[in-house]
């Protein structure tokens, strides 16, 4: 079910396509919670999407339908993602847009994991 006032989960969104295989990505890491690959328009030289396996439209649906194994999985994996980069040492950021104002673009929580060269502020402006 979706999280009330905002949008049923399309299952055709891109990112669902990639997790069937239907569409080729740049594959970082898989486990049974979440699926790694590279962003297909890169915003620094590591720029990494994190997805959940299941089907939550952004991180409001997830925070508030995921289980709290998939929850705790999924975060864990983001870290574990980092570390096996070898971004640790030089930092990285995490970012999640949700809905309009973000701009998110892609309807199935992604979590950017960005890294390799000062990252500046984190909002422009
Ligand atoms: P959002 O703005 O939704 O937080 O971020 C969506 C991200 O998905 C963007 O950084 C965009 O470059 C990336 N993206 C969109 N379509 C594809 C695709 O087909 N493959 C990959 N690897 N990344 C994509």
């Amino acid at each position: 079910m979706p999280v009330s006032g905002l949008p049923p989960y399309d299952t055709q969104n891109i990112f669902a396509r990639i997790l069937r295989g239907e569409i080729p990505a740049k594959k970082v890491y898989e486990d049974n919670f979440a699926f790694a690959f590279h962003d297909i328009n890169p915003q620094a030289p590591t720029h990494v999407l994190v997805i959940p396996k299941g089907p939550y439209c952004s991180f409001a649906d997830f925070s508030a339908q995921a289980t709290d194994a998939e929850i705790g999985g999924f975060f864990r994996t983001v870290g574990k993602i980092a570390k096996d980069l070898g971004l640790e040492a030089s930092g990285y950021r995490l970012l999640a847009n949700m809905g309009e104002h973000s701009g998110q673009e892609v309807p199935h929580f992604h979590v950017h994991l960005f890294a390799g060269r000062p990252l500046g502020r984190m909002i422009p402006g």
